[in-house]
Formats: structure tokens, sequence, C-alpha cells
């Protein structure tokens, strides 16, 4: 349930609230709002609990929260969440752009590849360092040299990286040299992974997973936030469907759909959604057009010669027209882009 707290609390209240909570057998979250601070109180409520809160002075009034994801819902809290990690900054009105190869390769690949986002508008540097491959002989990244490589491409460009990490072993690792961690679709249901980097203070990019609904994704989200880790981005990457002339289904309806049910900004990757590299500039603009808080874009500085994902990745140039449209759109929506 919801505590709404009196306009005029004082944080002493709102800790003594969490503590009269947290004796009840509930876990509190704080959200505080520009207008007031509510306590999301989440686990087994007892009988006349609601009563009993509602009656303390402190409290203007207590609702339940009907979805089952308690902290992604929209009635937990109103305002948009704004995931900010360096240079990257999604949600709230601000349109955050991650670009980069699908793999770290080298350092000449990923060096020249972050200038080259850069110069294209990108605000974030991705690369995968340890990739989750479908067949166990595919290329599986440079595992910790990649993620080195990554963070001088941050040095050199000052852009913030976004990489994926595939267990909860390599989590710490990880940490020391990314500024968003990404959860991979197929992980979106690893849940001691969810926990292990809801344990941390980084933000997380969490791919929706290719055969989940819409609700069992905000779940996925609930399990990073309920570890107290409030910076969570949603991004849908294309779901499985009968159809085959795209390597995966792109649902934009994903964004508005979403926007009714979280205060998480929300991001597209056209690139994983489509599979294909002419298809990705008008699904660019198409995202920004309904609303999507950012775009996770595969750039490579020679997409012929990618070791991983080649067809649906974009050259620099392309990269860089395809955010000057995405530009326009925006503006035209009044989004900061
Ligand atoms: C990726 O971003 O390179 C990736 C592997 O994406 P997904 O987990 O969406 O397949
Ligand atoms: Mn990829």
């Amino acid at each position: 349930m919801i505590i709404v707290m009196k306009r005029n609390a004082t944080q002493e209240m709102v800790t003594k609230m969490v503590r009269r909570v947290e004796e009840l057998g509930m876990k509190a979250h704080v959200i505080v709002g520009t207008e007031r601070t509510v306590v999301a109180a989440i686990g087994d409520e007892r009988g006349g609990v609601q009563a009993e809160l509602e009656s303390c002075d402190e409290v203007e009034k207590v609702l339940p929260i009907l979805a089952p994801y308690k902290i992604a819902s929209k009635e937990t809290r109103k305002e948009p969440t704004i995931v900010t990690a360096g240079s990257l900054v999604v949600g709230g009105g601000t349109i955050g752009i991650i670009a980069g190869p699908c793999s770290v390769e080298s350092e000449e690949q990923i060096i020249e590849a972050a200038h080259q986002v850069k110069a294209g508008g990108a605000t974030a540097l991705r690369g995968g360092a340890f990739k989750p491959r479908t067949s166990p002989y595919a290329f599986q990244g440079m595992k910790e040299e990649g993620l080195k490589l990554l963070a001088a491409a941050r040095d050199a460009t000052g852009l913030a990286v976004v990489t994926e990490v595939m267990t909860p072993h390599h989590v710490e690792m990880v940490c020391q040299y990314a500024d968003v961690l990404q959860i991979g679709a197929r992980n979106m249901q690893n849940y001691h992974l969810l926990q292990a980097v809801g344990e941390t203070r980084k933000p997380v990019l969490l791919k929706r997973g290719p055969s989940a609904t819409i609700e069992e994704f905000l779940l996925a989200a609930e399990y990073v936030l309920d570890q107290g880790n409030s910076q969570v981005i949603l991004c849908e990457r294309g779901i499985r469907t009968f159809e085959t002339h795209t390597r995966f289904t792109l649902p934009l309806a994903t964004v508005p759909y979403l926007r009714e049910k979280t205060h998480l900004p929300i991001m597209i990757d056209p690139s994983h959604g489509t599979g294909i590299a002419s298809l990705v500039p008008s699904m660019s603009a198409a995202a920004i057009a309904c609303g999507s808080d950012g775009l996770l874009i595969e750039v490579h500085p020679n997409p012929a010669k990618a070791v991983s994902d080649a067809a649906q990745t974009l050259s620099p140039a392309a990269f860089a027209a395809t955010i000057e449209t995405c530009r326009k759109v925006a503006h035209a929506l009044g989004m900061k882009m």
C-alpha cells in the first residue's frame, strides 16, 4: 500500500513511518516527489493495518497498490523517473542515445566507434564484453579485457559506458568499469542476477525477454527496484512471433502502454528489434514519435566486418543521419535531444 505523507511531514516523521512499516513486517520504500513524500509499504498486509496507519497525524491517506509490480507502478510514483549516468540522461523529457558496436573487438575498434558515435549524437557508448551467444562456438566477447577497453573509450570521449553483465559473479567486476549495467533479453528473468544488480547503485538497462509479457517485464524491473536501486531503464528490443521477415517483431505500442503503467524511462532497441540495418533509421524515428525516452543502436566503424550482429549494424554516417531525423521528430514533440 502507499502511505501518502502530509505536505508538511518532516524527515523525522517519514523515518518514524518507515520504522512502523518495518515493525508491521513489511518493506518500506521512501519515494520523494516534488509535491510530497510517499512511503510504499510492500509485503503481507494484516487486516486493520490500513486504518491504523491512516489514523496517524502525519498521514494524508493510505491507498492500496493494485498493480502486482508495486514500486514500478505509476500508482506509487506519478512523476517520471529520470536515470542519469555521466553523459547519459534518460527520461522526463530528455532523450538518451546509446550507440556502439554489438561487441568490443579491439582497442582501435572501440575507440574509433566511441568517437564516431559521439560525433553522430550519442550520449553513451555501448559495447558487449560478455556476449550471450546462441551458439557456444560463436565469439563470447573479450571479457575483462573488453571492459578495460570500454573504460579507455570513456576516458577518450567522456561518453558513459553501457555494457552487459551476464552473471551475479561478474557484477562487482563489471561495476568497476561500467556506468550502466545492461541485463540482456535472455536474462530478463534471471532473478538472482536482477537482485545482484539491484544491490548496486549503478543504473540498470533492462531488456525485455523475447517471450516475456509486459507484466513479466515490469515484475523483472521490480526485482531490481525492490533491492533499493531506483535507476532502471526499460528497453523494448523485440519479441518472438510467427513472423520471420525481421529477426524479432518490434512492438512500438510497448512505449505508450508502459507510459501508462510505470514512471520508469522506456527505450527502444531497433537494431535487435529488426535485425536489418536498413530498417533501423525509420524505426528509430517512429520510436521517438511514439514517445520513447531513448534509443539503443548498434554502430560499427565497418559494419561488414563486425564480429557479431553485422546485418543490423549501422555505419557511423547512417547513424548520424538517423539521429538528425530523430532530433527533428523529438523537437517537434517538445522533447530535449
Ligand atoms: C545486445 O544488446 O548486444 C544484446 C545481446 O541484446 P539482447 O539481449 O536484446 O539480445
Ligand atoms: Mn547485438
